[in-house]
């Protein structure tokens, strides 16, 4: 088969031998919840060194054989991305910003000593799955089909250096409404852990960085909380991120304040449109350092009146208290703030083409 380029996405077709009947699906789609549902194909694409990307097929969604060796397995040579496509308003179909993500996948694996997709392959990839899983789109008001391309290390070698084999797949779950009536704050807690350090992976996405986030985000858990929120790895005191989301700080004068993207901070796609969004609704928004010392004063003044946390999977999320060694505050009246619930509604919005897109981010299907 061809080596695919930018060019040449020539993508062969298996037919399912047995999709998921009727019944099933419709039981799935009626109630999707997140992540334990999966449609019925699969996209992969395979590289190897000397040769590039080859072999890309829309099949089935199977088992991959993978010999016990494979680099993956023992070095976490693994890197994935998470977008969503959304059913329109006027019942087309559309994915939101997915050359951000496909930007991001390469910036990932550049980092990750990985080969880079070309983006056109990247978007052509998700766009042929939600082709083929047309009928995987939750039947419920707000849902969403969740898509996960991501990248592995397959060749089978035990020293450690980059491999020389790489497959790329992209699946797809139907995903609930996250956000009914308005979604409940969170509790989180201020982590004595570090989630990334100077140099190391923190913008990067990758499953390293979450299978480290797994003992942090379990104690917050045991401490009855959310979330876990993790502080920068040398002053232990700037507010970097949650376990997967980025944070916003809303002020009594109208101003919003994010963590600047300083290498440890994953670059969230929702984080950059609702700075867009947050600057055409008039307001100041900076991308700076905030401390905990300074985020709890502030809560207990007023001057600091809401706060929430943004990311694909949830959109936005109001967080309402935040608990630490040095005892708990709780912002504003501990509910969802007004700007933060405008915010989410327009990105939702624009999401469904319900509002003008008035800055290219979303992608309808043909
Ligand atoms: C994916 C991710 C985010 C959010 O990014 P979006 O593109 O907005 O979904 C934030 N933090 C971490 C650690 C992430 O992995």
């Amino acid at each position: 088969m061809a080596t695919i380029a930018d060019s040449d996405l020539a993508f062969s077709r298996i037919a399912h031998p047995a999709p998921t009947d009727e019944a099933a699906r419709a039981a799935v789609l009626a109630n999707p919840g997140f992540g334990t549902n999966f449609s019925d194909h699969m996209v992969s694409i395979d590289w190897t060194e000397g040769r590039g990307w080859h072999d890309a097929t829309l099949g089935p969604r199977q088992p991959i054989a993978l010999d016990p060796a494979a680099a993956v397995l023992h070095y976490a040579q693994e890197i994935f991305e998470g977008l969503k496509a959304y059913r329109q308003v006027d019942g087309s179909i559309a994915l939101f910003r997915p050359e951000a993500n496909a930007a991001r996948f390469n910036a990932s694996a550049e980092r990750l000593a990985m080969p880079a997709l070309p983006e056109a392959v990247f978007v052509e990839s998700v766009r042929q799955l939600v082709n083929a899983d047309r009928g995987w789109f939750p039947t419920l008001d707000g849902g969403s089909l969740y898509l996960r391309p991501f990248m592995i290390a397959t060749e089978a070698f035990l020293g450690v250096r980059p491999a020389k084999q790489y497959k790329f797949l992209v699946i797809a779950s139907p995903a609930g409404n996250y956000f009914k009536s308005g979604a409940p704050a969170v509790s989180i807690w201020v982590s004595d852990y570090s989630r990334a350090a100077p140099g190391g992976t923190g913008a990067a996405k990758c499953g390293g960085n979450y299978a480290a986030s797994l003992v942090p985000q379990g104690e917050a858990i045991a401490r009855g909380h959310d979330q876990v929120v993790f502080l920068d790895a040398v002053e232990r005191k700037w507010i970097e991120e949650l376990g997967g989301m980025n944070l916003y700080f809303v002020f009594d004068d109208g101003t919003l304040l994010t963590p600047a993207l300083t290498g440890t901070i994953l670059p969230g796609i929702t984080r950059d449109s609702l700075l867009t969004l947050a600057r055409e609704e008039g307001l100041t928004v900076q991308e700076g350092r905030y401390s905990i010392d300074q985020w709890r004063e502030d809560a207990a003044s007023g001057r600091l009146v809401e706060t929430f946390a943004c990311g694909t999977a949830a959109v936005v999320t109001p967080v309402g208290k935040v608990a630490s060694r040095e005892g708990d505050f709780t912002i504003g009246s501990g509910g969802p703030g007004q700007l933060t619930q405008k915010l989410k509604n327009r990105l939702v919005a624009i999401q469904r083409g319900e509002e003008e897109d008035r800055h290219g981010w979303v992608t309808k299907l043909a």
